[in-house]
């Protein structure tokens, strides 16, 4: 399904064949017109709503399951990770989903202009609304599913991310949490939320998962699994090593570690996803007992802790 922005340009909806109708799994972004191409595509499979039992949304991101709510109103219904409930208020209004972020953007010393940023997000109207799903997902077999089919909850790119693997083939659907070209951006909000930590453990679980291939939210096939978690893991190391390596014997604010990690210029958008990944790695590297995290009365900064 093609995406209202340029990359990834689009997202990719699997359909798996049960013995009385097709699981589907994510549908893209909301809008009349993302509805009629689903449709179109899906006609050009032969199948239409009435051939779908149930839809899968792999995690809570408007480009994977924002056109959601029209496909309930078409009788389909929609699971989610069970935990979905705790964040569908966030899902709907940005105003929320943002509000904890600036609060630790600013202790981190970020600018005014990087702050003001954050206040003035809209919620899009490619994320549609959502309200509680049809079926809370456990890790496992799914009810009224005949197919073996298990959900494997892997946190970390969203705090409510599952992957689902078809035992039959082998195949697991990954959502976002495996991609063939990019790793995928570690959310944070504040400085307790180790997700890194929690995103590094669900590669671990997926390893460890017998599988033949990865189909992935966007991008190609992975036909390589063992070997794509590898190099996801390695660039996570390699980071972490990096930022250990720029604070030195110095030390920084969050944001101007920000800066030494991310020199180029970056629009609000990437500057935003650059500022979330820093910190990610920096809580992660205080948990490890790698750095110390020093909180100031009106700004925080980050040494590395001294071996004596
Ligand atoms: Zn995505």
């Amino acid at each position: 399904m093609e995406l209202p922005w340029n990359s990834p340009g689009f997202v990719n909806v699997y359909f798996i064949e049960d013995n009385d109708g097709y699981v589907m799994i994510d549908c893209g972004v909301n809008g009349n017109e993302y509805q009629k191409l689903l449709e179109t595509k899906m006609d050009s499979f032969g199948l239409s709503y009435e051939n779908v039992k149930l839809l899968i949304g792999t995690h809570m991101h408007s480009d994977h399951i924002g056109l959601s709510s029209a496909l309930r109103s078409n009788d389909i219904p929609f699971a989610l990770y069970k935990n979905s409930v705790d964040f569908i208020d966030g899902y709907n209004d940005w105003s929320i989903r943002f509000k904890k972020l600036r609060e630790f953007a600013k202790k981190e010393g970020a600018p005014k202009s990087f702050l003001n940023d954050l206040d003035q997000i809209e919620t899009p109207t490619y994320a549609g609304k959502i309200s509680k799903p049809d079926v809370l997902l456990e890790e496992g077999s799914i009810k009224n599913v005949n197919r073996n089919i298990e959900i494997i909850f892997t946190p970390g790119h969203d705090r409510t991310e599952i992957s689902i693997l078809d035992n039959p083939s082998k195949i697991l659907f990954s959502g976002d949490h495996i991609l063939p070209k990019i790793t995928p951006f570690i959310p944070v909000e504040d400085a307790r939320d180790d997700m890194l930590e929690k995103y590094t453990s669900s590669l671990n679980k997926v390893y460890n998962l017998e599988q033949k291939l990865i189909a992935p939210g966007h991008g190609n096939l992975i036909e390589k699994p063992y070997s794509r978690i590898e190099q996801m893991q390695l660039h996570h190391k390699k980071r972490s090593d990096k930022i250990v390596d720029l604070i030195g014997d110095s030390k920084f604010s969050g944001w101007e570690i920000v800066n030494l990690l991310f020199p180029r210029k970056l629009d609000e958008l990437n500057l935003r996803l650059a500022f979330q990944e820093t910190m990610a790695h920096l809580i992660y590297l205080e948990n490890k007992g790698v750095i110390k995290h020093v909180l100031n009365s009106n700004k925080n900064y980050w040494q590395k802790v001294k071996l004596v």
